[in-house]
Parts: structure tokens; sequence; C-alpha cells
């Protein structure tokens, strides 16, 4: 316990609090994803320079026990600003959260730039699948925790979280801004004490690279890579062959990427939604026989529909071939030509596909999207800005692992849950 005096609001502690956390459960997380990445898809990243490594090691942060998360702080009653950029599902949690717990004493606002045009926000579309439990969410949406109750995991899709969530912050009296504004003009006028940056790692800005850290894995780690047949998962068979090539490349800002053998593992995926349960296991028998590579993962969801969800790895050239065609979710029907020239296991899957289902239903491929995983090597002073202010990430922004090992969103929700409980 520690408490905070009462008219010197020093963010710093609260800084340092959320910073021991992420070392203790964020980093040792992105790390497993990273080793999934490894074990299945090096032959998949992106044809590009090598990050050279420095003469420096970068200090790896490794699981810190938990008594370094120093437990609720108490804050002055007078009130200040808090400003949250980005009103993704992290923000909004976070703006919750915060409320929440220190109430009045702060004026919570949030600036996100989804928008149609100024003061009129986009639209939330993103049916994108979750695996949450709902317990995860009982600090952020209590009430609606309640009604989740006969299923251990939410069935809402993120853009039904990201509804749920917005309704929340504003019943809580979170001001939301939808405005292309710079940031840096409303830190001007709400002179925040901490700013925290949600953008889902938009914010950040091109840096230098300064060291190369040798990533360690113990024996335990590898041990734990066991794999899922269950999702056509085979990476204990892999990784252990090729993880002494990985290391990290350290950014003056405190980032840090993964790399195998100095590239950065970075490479692009494709997703299948809206496959029907039944389907989703005759498929996951299909991809069981062609996947030696672990080309392909199968997810069965936790949405009502108990749909399944498939990504895929894509080749650069696959990339560019099929980029221009594929902008947003689109009816497989529709691309099934595309894919002819590509990995001949896409005419396997997107037949098997066609033959079963009508080309009026919900199985769309999504655009491909660029994998790209980072996490926070540094400390806190990286997250003081040249003005003296605190710019502190918090979701995809602090850290990112993969997809597959469902190590984003289920993650910054534990985080955000310890730290504001
Ligand atoms: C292509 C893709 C597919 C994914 N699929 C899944 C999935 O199926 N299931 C799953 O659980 N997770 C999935 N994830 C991961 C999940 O979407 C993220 O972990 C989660 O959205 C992170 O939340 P966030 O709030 O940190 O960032 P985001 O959700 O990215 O939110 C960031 C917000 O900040 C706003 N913003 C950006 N820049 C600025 C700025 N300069 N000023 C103000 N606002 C700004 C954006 O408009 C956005 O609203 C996927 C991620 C990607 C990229």
């Amino acid at each position: 316990m520690f408490t905070i005096q009462s008219d010197c609001f020093n963010p710093e502690p609260v800084i340092q609090a959320w910073m021991d956390l992420y070392h203790g459960i964020a980093f040792p997380c992105a790390m497993h994803g990273w080793l999934h990445a490894l074990a299945t898809e090096h032959q998949y990243l992106l044809p590009r320079p090598s990050l050279v490594p420095g003469p420096e090691n970068a200090a790896l942060p490794r699981a810190a026990p938990d008594s370094c998360f120093p437990g609720p702080a108490r804050f002055s009653t007078a009130l200040r600003n808090v400003l949250v950029l980005g009103a993704g599902p992290a923000g909004m949690m976070l703006a919750i959260g915060w409320k929440r717990k220190y109430g009045e004493r702060f004026e919570v606002t949030l600036l996100d730039n989804r928008i149609i045009q100024e003061g009129i926000a986009a639209p939330y579309v993103r049916a994108w699948p979750l695996n949450l439990p709902v317990s995860r969410l009982s600090l952020f949406l209590p009430g609606a925790t309640r009604g989740l109750g006969s299923t251990p995991f939410v069935p809402w899709t993120l853009c039904e979280l990201e509804m749920h969530l917005q309704a929340e912050a504003k019943r809580l009296g979170c001001t939301i801004l939808h405005s292309a504004m710079p940031s840096s003009d409303l830190v001007q006028q709400l002179d925040p004490v901490i700013t925290f940056d949600a953008t889902g790692g938009r914010l950040k800005k091109p840096d230098q690279l300064v060291s190369s850290a040798p990533l360690v894995l113990t024996a335990e780690d590898l041990q734990k890579e066991h794999g899922d047949p269950d999702f056509c998962m085979q990476v204990g068979k892999l990784a252990p062959t090729i993880a002494d090539k990985l290391s990290l490349a350290v950014f003056e800002n405190g980032v840090g990427q993964p790399c195998l053998e100095g590239r950065p593992l970075a490479h692009w995926m494709i997703k299948i939604t809206g496959i029907e349960k039944n389907l989703g296991l005759e498929l996951r028998s299909l991809l069981l026989k062609i996947n030696q590579d672990n080309w392909g993962f199968l997810w069965s969801t936790n949405l009502m529909s108990r749909d399944w969800l498939g990504i895929f790895h894509l080749k650069e050239h696959e990339y560019q071939a099929i980029k221009p065609m594929i902008t947003q979710p689109t009816p497989i029907h529709s691309v099934q030509s595309l894919f002819s020239t590509l990995d001949p296991r896409w005419a396997i899957v997107l037949n098997f596909l066609c033959q079963h289902v009508s080309p009026s239903s919900r199985v769309c491929l999504e655009p491909p999207y660029l994998w790209e995983p980072r996490a926070f090597l540094g400390n806190i002073r990286h997250w003081r800005q040249a003005d003296g202010r605190w710019l502190v990430p918090v979701g995809d922004s602090l850290f990112h692992g993969h997809p597959k090992v469902g190590n984003g969103l289920g993650v910054h929700t534990v985080l955000l849950g310890r730290f504001l409980a």
C-alpha cells in the first residue's frame, strides 16, 4: 500500500506500478506468442533488411513477483484531468476503471480519431470474436457480466464489446471526444496530470535502433510450448530447434521488436470468419492433413453462433496479389478464383467451403493484415516526454504477442483489471 499526499499528485508511483504489472504478466505472455511465431511462421517473414545488433545488451524483463505491485493508491480530492488517447477497448476499460476507482476526483477525457466527420464517430465494425472469460470484465461492465453468467466466455464480438464499454464510460461521466484534432492541442487545454496512449500503437514514431539482446528461452519456456493439435498447431516440434536464433531489437524509445536471425518477426495474415460450427469440425480434419508447417489455424469461438475462425499465413507475393481485391469482409465465393495461383492449399480450403456454403452465407475473408509484434523493454523514464509530461502506453500500444494464442485483449484486460482493482 502507498499513499500519495493530497495536494501534490505525483503520478510516478502509479506509473511504476503499471510497469511492474507489465513486467510480471504481459511481457512473458508476449514472448510466448513470439515463440509460436518462431516455430510456425519463419518462412512467411517479410523480405526486410535485418536489424543489425549494437554493442549493448538490453535488460530483459522477466516475471516479477506479484508483491511488486504496490496496491491501491490514494489520490488528492482535488479535481484533475486524465487524458486517454484512443477509445478502443483498452482506452475505454482504463477510463471506466479509473473513474470507478477514483470517482469525482478525476475528470477523464477520451479522444478518438475513428470518425466520419468532426464530432461524429465512425460506427464500430470489427465483428471479431473474442476469447475472453466473462469474469475479466467484472470491473468494467459489472451489470453486463451478471447477465452473461450462463457462459464462462463473453459471447460478443469486439465491436459489441466496444459499444457496451462506451455506454458505461459515458454513464460514469467520462467525456468522449470524436475528433481528428491533434492530441497536443487537447493536452494544452486540459493540462492532464497523466496521458495514456491507447491508440493501438498508432502514435508511435519511428525511432533509432540502439541495441540488440539475445532472447534466452529457458527449458520451462520451451516445455510450455507443446502446441495444440485441436487448433492444428504442432509447435513443440519446431520451436527448440530455432529458438536460439531469436533476439530483440531495442529502439531508443524503449520499444523492442523480436527478430529471427536479425529479421523482424513480421508477416501477413488473413482471416476467414463465420465458419459454422459443424463445418469448422470438418475443416479442421481437412486442414490437419495439409498443415505440416502450421500454415493455418482454426479457432472455435465463444460467440453465440459458435462460429469458427480461421487464420492463415500469406507470403509477401500472395499479399500483393490479393490486397487490392479484399479491402473489406468479402464473401468467399466472390474471391475463390483469386487464390488459384497462390499456395495450392487455398484451393483445397476454399473449394471445401464453397461446396458447403451458399453464396449468401456469412463466411467471409477479412482484409489481410500485418502481424508485427513488439513489446516495451525500457523503463518509465521512456514515458516522460521532453516537456516533462507523462505519456503512458496501454493495450496494443504497450505490447502485443500473437493472435493465435489470444494474448492481445485477454492479457490487456487482466493487466488493467489488476491495475485498477
Ligand atoms: C487485423 C487484426 C485482427 C484482430 N483480430 C482479433 C480477433 O479476432 N479477436 C481478438 O480478440 N482480437 C483481435 N485482434 C486484437 C485486438 O483487436 C486488439 O488487441 C485490441 O483491439 C487492442 O485494443 P486497443 O484499445 O489497445 O487498440 P485498438 O482497438 O486498436 O483501439 C485504438 C483506438 O485508438 C484510436 N486512435 C488511433 N490513433 C489515434 C490518435 N492519434 N488519436 C486518437 N485516437 C486514435 C483508434 O481509432 C481506435 O479507436 C486483432 C487485431 C488486428 C490488428
